[in-house]
């Protein structure tokens, strides 16, 4: 039997990250999947990132992970959401060319030193003495392991749905992973069912284009990893388009919901809140009197357009109907049609923060089969269950992030605490600290994790800690630096359309106005005039934002200190108000020593942390 240490089952976004960061940790990986032709396929939309999934890329291209390199290689429209907002609510997105993208994956994970790759279908997994041992795979090869990781997307007991025509597949005519889903209930897990959707693909030669906006890609498009050349960066920009649904388009999708599997009962799964179908939208919003659709080229030769906002699982006549009742698309030819999926997938509250399986120790799952949707929250979890896997087998501690420390920190602390009843994605709302966790500072607070780990290299964390003293002496000469108000200084913030000033004070007061920017703070201080831009812009949103960052981290040493607080062991839950008779079964159960053990508990809420934190002061 062949024996590897880890091994992991899917190569989609969760399974890449999954497999590329043991590997490149020095383990010995085996990736497990069904269609190699098919790694890194994008399922769903043509495009990475967007507001709070483009910070969950950055995150991972700080880690070592491979995400951003492939979104810059195979990019074909980039732009950063909100860029007119402050920086902790921006995100970049990039449309992807799809086959770029997947071809670009395939080709590193078939080129990553300790990782091989098979294309078999893993039916079962092996476990002993509640220790994973390894998988049997459909070609009946049985391959031992130390660690096992499960990224099954869409695929487990996958059922598409095209109006009343129902297909089993993991993806548009692709084999569904059945046996794997009955080795896991085998197994003691219960599985859960979850749904989403996709939209038509149209014929490029057949949509009118003059009757859309257009929109383009940002004039100077900025790269997602900070490992690509920001000065060599020349992708090619493709520009999307607009178009609205209209009366009739709803008119005639209300006069067939009698036949929407979503309405008939046929689909019995949870979809997207944030990604509805346009029939769930006419549905739920029946008064608004038109949707955005947005027209997306799904590759660099743009014969294929992606309808962004029309995902639905109506008939096939149907959709003919209302997308030729939307302007531009009156003559369009669909070459795939719509459809809805049924997967299974399994409550992460069955995990611990490091992704693991509480019940079966060397097990851990990634990606869609924890209740998520997106690329980027597969992504994310995959890159944490491959370092966390890989550390295990050394007998180390895993990487868990705080919250205050990585929308990763968050993102995986909401799904093992809280659990998910519809697919989860990633929100900048979800984060308490969005200041301290921006897209922009990704690099600053992650990098020391990847290099550690060996999967950063070596040239970029050099970069990073040019950076890091770059920033430093910025913020000396922010801070020491005073301006004394006199004719040349009022005039030349006059120029400026600055305000004048009236006394001495810190460049910083003036660098932090609302209205300043990098050329007036160049003018200002000719100080700077060396520094990067990376480094500059750092320095702008520290003298902008500096009492709200400073009040936020003030919140998490507040918070920490309070995690540290000792339980007393005799501390009566019970009785306590305020406290769900769940959670005081779980703190009797556990009885964890500090605060901190009791936040780690799944369903113990921050909330109900405060009300023991107030009760254990009361009985001092
Ligand atoms: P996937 O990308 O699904 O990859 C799973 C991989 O595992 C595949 O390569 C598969 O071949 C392999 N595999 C599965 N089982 C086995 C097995 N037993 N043995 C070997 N290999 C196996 N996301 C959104 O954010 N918005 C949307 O609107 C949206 N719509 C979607 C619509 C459809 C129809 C589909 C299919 C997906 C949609 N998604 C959407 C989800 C998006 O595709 C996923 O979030 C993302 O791809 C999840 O990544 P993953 O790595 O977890 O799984």
């Amino acid at each position: 039997m062949k024996e590897f240490d880890v091994i992991v089952v899917g190569g989609g976004h969760a399974g890449i990250e999954a497999a590329l960061a043991p590997a490149r940790m020095g383990k010995k990986v085996l990736l497990l999947t069904m269609l190699v032709e098919q790694i890194g396929a994008a399922s769903c939309n043509p495009a990475i990132g967007g507001l709070a999934k483009g910070h969950l890329v950055k995150e991972i291209d700080a880690l070592g992970g491979e995400m951003a390199l492939a979104t810059d290689h195979a990019g074909i429209q980039f732009r950063v959401l909100n860029e007119n907002r402050g920086p902790a609510v921006r995100g970049s997105r990039a449309q992807i060319d799809m086959d770029r993208y997947r071809i670009y994956m395939r080709t590193v994970c078939l080129n990553t030193p300790n990782l091989t790759v098979a294309q078999e279908i893993v039916d079962e997994i092996l476990v002993k003495n509640g220790k994973v041992v390894g998988v049997k795979t459909n070609l009946l090869n049985e391959y031992k392991t130390k660690a096992l990781i499960l990224t099954t997307g869409t695929f487990m007991r996958g059922i598409m749905h095209f109006g009343p025509v129902k297909l089993e597949g993991g993806r548009f005519h692709e084999l569904p992973a059945k046996k794997i889903s009955k080795s896991l209930e085998d197994l003691g897990f219960k599985l859960e069912r979850l749904k989403t959707g996709t939209t038509a693909r149209i014929d490029a030669r057949t949509i009118d284009f003059s009757k859309m906006e257009i929109q383009p890609g940002d004039e100077n498009p900025k790269p997602f990893s900070f490992r690509t050349d920001k000065k060599t960066f020349n992708p090619t920009q493709l520009p999307c388009y607009i178009t609205y649904t209209n009366e009739n388009t709803h008119d005639i999708i209300k006069s067939n919901f009698h036949r929407a599997p979503l309405f008939t009962g046929q689909i019995e799964g949870v979809g997207p809140r944030y990604c509805p179908s346009i029939e769930d939208k006419l549905n739920k919003f029946p008064d608004k009197e038109r949707h955005h659709v947005f027209v997306e080229p799904q590759t660099l030769e743009a014969t294929e357009y992606y309808l962004n906002g029309l995902s639905t699982s109506l008939p096939m006549d149907v959709q003919e109907d209302f997308i030729h009742s939307i302007p531009g698309l009156e003559n369009a030819k669909i070459v795939r049609f719509g459809y809805a999926i049924e997967y299974d997938f399994i409550q992460p509250t069955n995990l611990k923060h490091s992704l693991e399986t509480k019940e079966i120790e060397g097990l851990f799952f990634a990606g869609q089969i924890n209740g998520t949707t997106g690329y980027e929250e597969a992504a994310a979890q995959g890159i944490m269950a491959g370092i966390n896997a890989a550390l295990k087998i050394d007998g180390k501690e895993p990487i868990i992030f705080r919250r205050d420390e990585a929308y990763i920190g968050v993102l995986i602390d909401d799904l093992v605490t809280k659990g998910t009843n519809e697919p989860y994605r990633m929100f900048t709302s979800r984060s308490e600290y969005r200041l301290l966790l921006r897209e922009d500072n990704a690099i600053l607070r992650l990098a020391d994790y990847g290099y550690e780990l060996g999967i950063l290299d070596d040239k970029t964390y050099e970069r990073v800690q040019k950076l890091r003293e770059e920033i430093n002496r910025g913020m000396k000469i922010l801070n020491e630096t005073f301006v004394t108000p006199n004719k040349q200084i009022n005039a030349m913030l006059e120029e400026m359309g600055e305000e004048k000033i009236q006394s001495k004070m810190e460049i910083r007061k003036i660098a932090g106005r609302h209205t300043f920017n990098r050329e007036k703070l160049l003018k200002l201080a000719p100080e700077f005039k060396d520094f990067s831009e990376d480094a500059l812009e750092q320095i702008l949103i520290d003298a902008r934002y500096h009492h709200y960052i400073e009040r936020q981290k003030a919140q998490i040493d507040k918070m920490k200190e309070m995690l540290s607080v000792k339980i007393p062991e005799d501390f009566e839950y019970k009785g306590i108000p305020g406290l769900s008779r769940e959670i005081v079964e779980k703190l009797e159960k556990f009885r964890p020593p500090t605060l901190f053990a009791a936040s780690e508990i799944s369903g113990v809420t921050p909330a109900a942390i405060d009300i023991i934190h107030m009760y254990i002061n009361m009985r001092k």
